[in-house]
């Protein structure tokens, strides 16, 4: 099965991130939109984890259908919060025995309803040494980068620091959605004043519906510019001209990090697929 690693040094890679549904009509759309995703050969596909273990099946599961049943190289998200050092040791065990051989290695945010959280590893930094641990070299292991910062970093320079830091033991990088480029070119321009060169590869979500990317957006710390928000609001209740707009600046965005050397092009899916379609068509990839 093919590393992120290495396919990041081979060239810009595309890749698709998903949700492992809870419902089978989930399942269903979401297998359309894997068969209708397959044939654009992503470099790799992503799924999510639930915080604290609520989706630890279904994602496992879901990733070893991948590996087993398509084309596909599949990369598991896993998160430290809630889950004792000894079964995140587990599944990282199992995904070992199962071939997989991408992570992506997070720390997770605890439910907000949570009365007791337990952290045995409290940075994402720990679950990375943790897979090193188990799987050796077998692992090629990804971290989250967060462009505007992280909402619990003190400052946007100890979050770089940070996540410098963390970078320099993890393989790749995979950034949160952002909207402008320059997001992206600070983000990479600091990691390198911190002589951090390992590659991040920046997250796209494609504006589809504005009122669920700004609830998003809020939720991860950061906001869609309001400018831009306007655009969309402007558009009121035209579904098709909102979709088509998310579509035009999204491939603007795509273009413009690959003219600043990005080294891929991370799509958040949301199990969808056409957004996704039109805009690697729009950009010939
Ligand atoms: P960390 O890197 O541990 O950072 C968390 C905080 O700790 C930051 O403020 C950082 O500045 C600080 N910090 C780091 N190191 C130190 C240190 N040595 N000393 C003091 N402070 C420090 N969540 C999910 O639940 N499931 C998913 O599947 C998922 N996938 C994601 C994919 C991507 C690409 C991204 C960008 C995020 C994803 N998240 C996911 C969300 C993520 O779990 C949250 O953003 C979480 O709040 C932070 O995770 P992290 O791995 O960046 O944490």
């Amino acid at each position: 099965m093919p590393r992120i690693d290495a396919l990041l040094s081979a060239g810009p890679t595309t890749s698709f991130e998903f949700f492992p549904p809870k419902t089978d009509k989930g399942e269903t759309a979401l297998r359309t939109t894997l068969n209708e995703l397959e044939p654009l050969s992503p470099s790799f596909v992503s799924i999510t984890y639930g915080a604290g273990g609520s989706t630890r099946e279904r994602t496992h599961r879901l990733v070893v259908d991948l590996l087993t049943r398509t084309s596909m190289t599949p990369m598991a998200h896993l998160t430290a919060v809630n889950h004792r050092r000894a079964e995140l040791q587990e599944l990282l065990g199992r995904y070992l025995d199962a071939g997989v051989e991408n992570i992506l290695a997070l720390r997770g945010d605890p439910p907000r309803d949570a009365e007791e959280v337990l952290f045995d590893l409290e940075r994402a930094w720990q679950l990375v040494e943790l897979a090193r641990e188990v799987g050796g070299d077998a692992f090629s292991v990804g971290v989250a980068a967060h462009p505007a910062g992280h909402p619990l970093a003190p400052d946007l320079a100890t979050d770089r620091k940070h996540l410098a830091a963390k970078l320099a033991v993890a393989d790749f990088g995979v950034t949160q959605f952002f909207f402008e480029v320059e997001e992206y070119t600070r983000l990479v321009d600091d990691l390198a004043g911190l002589d951090c060169h390992t590659p991040v590869l920046p997250g796209i979500m494609p504006i589809t519906n504005i009122r669920q990317i700004q609830r998003f957006a809020e939720l991860s710390g950061t906001e869609v510019p309001p400018a831009l928000a306007d655009r969309f609001l402007a558009l009121g209740d035209d579904e098709e001209a909102v979709r088509s707009l998310g579509v035009e600046l999204a491939t603007e965005l795509c273009q413009q990090l690959l003219d600043a050397d990005a080294p891929g092009l991370h799509f958040y899916t949301l199990n969808r697929s056409t957004a996704t379609r039109e805009i690697h068509a729009n950009l010939g990839l």
